[in-house]
């Protein structure tokens, strides 16, 4: 009963936003936490401003809609206020909390998934690509501490050279690429603990020369583990691009990955459907084998944009399997066309966020 009314009191929240901010107030994490105890709702906001009108409007206007919700008897809001940064740091704020692993990191942008099979390391592997192609300055980092396939997709196979104390990315398509599968031997499967997790994707991020890179993309692991956890504490994030198959189950497991962004305050991006019905090849029929548009849906759900939608294609697993992401085997065809188009949603979507912050002090 209590787990239905808190998500009625999230629906609630999330058709609240802060001034003339693009988006509601969960989508962009202001909201920190929501306790209920009975019909009593505690809510838990955070944001950066300085302005204290428009923070108490905020709260007025919290405190309105979740009062509303059926079942709840009362509520409390709490507001934390914090000084913004300098709002012409903008999009550079994030990583200027952490200058000492990749000091000349404009953005990173981590892709995502609930479970594993996705498509997850397609796309990211194909949207580093696809940015790169538009004239930016792009590096891959492959975290999947567990199953590392970046070195697959881009058909790279040999060891990272030294250079003084740092290793050299690989630069292959337009894009500067380091893979923990370039340093293990093999088939040995990676059974690691907690803190050699984190310490591996330390060094992932500061013993590389990734050099001066306007986007570098994470293929994280999949699910919520010690990878995310550490990845987000470390390094301050522009947003995470969730990647999701349209059914129930891959839809589900999408969502947990959503809580614990929010959780850890790192902003979506969007939702990514992978294996989005099937044009056959043959006759040109398209059929819908894994329920079309199941991600859509919970990217409305949950307040977060829909980036794209890639069809269930064979040349996405031929071009995986040689080497050769899609986007550069078939850059004509119209799956190269929906990751550029993901990218380029990906780009606006990273911008709007750099803009949120110096939004809220323009007066
Ligand atoms: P994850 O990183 O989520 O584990 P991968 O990107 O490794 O998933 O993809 C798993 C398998 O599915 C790979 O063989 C890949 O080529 C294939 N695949 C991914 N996306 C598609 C797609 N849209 N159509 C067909 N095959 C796909």
């Amino acid at each position: 009963m209590s787990s239905t009314l808190e998500s009625r009191v999230w629906d609630a929240l999330k058709t609240v936003r802060f001034q003339r901010m693009s988006r509601d107030i969960v989508a962009f994490g202001f909201v920190r936490s929501v306790e209920l105890e009975g019909s009593l709702v505690a809510v838990t906001l955070e944001i950066a401003t300085r302005k204290e009108d428009a923070v108490a409007q905020l709260k007025r206007d919290v405190e309105a809609v979740v009062v509303a919700v059926e079942g709840v008897g009362g509520v409390a809001v709490e507001v934390g206020v914090k000084a913004p940064k300098h709002p012409a740091q903008g999009a550079q704020k994030a990583v200027s909390q952490d200058r000492e692993l990749i000091p000349e990191v404009r953005h990173v942008i981590a892709v995502a998934s609930g479970k594993g099979g996705v498509g997850k390391s397609t796309v990211a592997s194909n949207l580093a690509v696809s940015l790169a192609a538009e004239g930016y300055r792009v590096g891959l980092m492959d975290a999947d501490v567990y199953g590392p396939s970046v070195p697959i997709l881009f058909g790279i196979a040999a060891r990272p050279k030294l250079q003084g104390e740092k290793a050299q990315p690989f630069q292959k398509y337009g894009v500067k690429v380091m893979s923990l599968g370039f340093l293990l031997s093999g088939d040995t499967p990676v059974i690691w603990r907690g803190p050699m997790v984190m310490k591996a994707l330390e060094q992932l991020l500061g013993d590389v020369e990734w050099g001066a890179l306007d986007y570098l993309i994470l293929d994280l692991p999949p699910g919520t583990g010690d990878a995310q956890l550490t990845l987000s504490q470390r390094v301050p994030m522009a947003g995470a691009v969730v990647v999701s198959t349209p059914q129930d189950v891959a839809l589900v497991d999408a969502r947990k990955g959503f809580h614990m962004f929010r959780k850890v305050r790192v902003p979506i991006l969007g939702i990514v459907e992978n294996m989005s019905g099937f044009v056959c090849p043959k006759c040109g029929e398209a059929t819908d084998i894994f329920k079309k548009g199941g991600a859509g849906r919970t990217a409305e759900d949950l307040g977060a944009r829909l980036l794209g939608e890639i069809p269930l294609d064979p040349s996405i697993v031929r071009g995986g399997d040689s080497g050769e992401p899609i986007v550069v085997q078939q850059p004509e065809g119209a799956v190269a066309e929906a990751f550029r188009n993901i990218a380029r949603a990906v780009v606006r979507e990273v911008d709007a966020q750099a803009q949120a912050e110096p939004q809220l002090t323009i007066s």
